[in-house]
């Protein structure tokens, strides 16, 4: 069974919403770094209040700071994850694949979830999202509206303050630019672990792509 997943792909790929049903189907652990960063930020501790500086304007927060939340989750839950918005850069691929060799725990699957921007930009605008639980939700297809209850926790959904036009312009920049990199460099070192799925199906469809790469050995 594979065990230790890396998700990538571009804003609103439906990246959490797969990691938390890959999470639930087979009981590993789902870390999304955004989540951690957000529940920082709300929390109000230092690393959070210095990581909404960079998020709050569609920018990566620097690897060192990233790479000391992760190394800190890693610590504290063991060999298996999904990690859902990480590495994002090639520095923290590469200090991935240094942790990870050192604890003689390599990599099972690399998923690239593939979007289209005219749909990312659609889904991001439509896009309602928990700060208590993490989950998103399209306001549309859910007849959800702004403040409305959670329909998992009953806390009242927000748009997230990276969601609007002008820091979705810069994240989109930020993918091309830092995290395309990503998949060239996995595509160059580990081929064989990499799969690419397109992400404009509906959820069901590639969470079905998902197990159906999962159950070959
Ligand atoms: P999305 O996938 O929709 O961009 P995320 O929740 O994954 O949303 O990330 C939100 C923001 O958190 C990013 O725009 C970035 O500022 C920050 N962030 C998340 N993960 C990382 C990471 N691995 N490295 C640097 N910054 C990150």
């Amino acid at each position: 069974m594979k065990k230790r997943i890396v998700l990538l792909g571009p804003p609103a790929s439906g990246k959490g919403t797969q990691a938390d049903r890959i999470s639930a189907a087979y009981s590993i652990p789902h870390v999304s770094t955004g989540a951690l960063l957000r529940s920082e930020c709300e929390k109000d501790t230092p690393l959070g209040r210095e990581a909404d500086e960079w998020t709050s304007k569609g920018l990566l927060v620097p690897d060192d700071l990233v790479v000391r939340i992760v190394t800190r989750w890693m610590d504290e839950h063991g060999p298996s994850f999904i990690f859902d918005g990480f590495p994002r850069t090639v520095g923290q691929a590469v200090y991935l694949d240094v942790a990870l060799q050192e604890l003689n725990l390599p990599l099972d699957l690399i998923v690239l979830l593939e979007l289209p921007e005219s749909e990312i930009r659609r889904r991001v605008s439509d896009r309602l999202s928990c700060t208590k639980c993490g989950a998103t939700f399209g306001a549309t297809l859910h007849g959800l509206s702004l403040g409305d209850a959670c329909p998992r926790c009953a806390s009242p959904l927000v748009r997230r303050n990276d969601d609007n036009s002008e820091a979705l312009d810069r994240r989109l920049e930020v993918y091309t630019n830092q995290t395309e990199p990503v998949v060239d460099y996995y595509e160059k070192n580990s081929p064989k672990l990499l799969s690419r799925i397109n992400a404009v199906h509906g959820s069901d469809e590639v969470f079905g792509s998902l197990v159906r790469i999962l159950g070959d050995a």
